[in-house]
């Protein structure tokens, strides 16, 4: 997940929206429903180390307390 910033000519709003980062970005809607939104780049600029895309550490499903520290 990767949060994005758009943009809505239409009514003039900026949203955030968090989407898979292989999502398809140009079928977001802006909150009103309107068509069309811009994706909006963040002002600070994101580092990229490296060749590569930035990965998060995504856990599937949510965090159980499944934790044997072996007593
Ligand atoms: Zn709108």
């Amino acid at each position: 997940m990767a949060i994005y910033e758009f943009s809505c000519p239409t009514c003039g709003l900026t949203f955030e929206k968090a989407l898979p980062m292989n999502a398809d970005r140009s079928a977001v809607r802006c909150p009103a429903g309107h068509r069309g939104v811009r994706r909006v780049f963040f002002a600070t600029p994101m580092l990229f180390k490296g060749s590569g895309f930035y990965v998060t550490d995504h856990r599937s499903g949510p965090a159980s307390s499944h934790e044997n520290d072996g007593s």
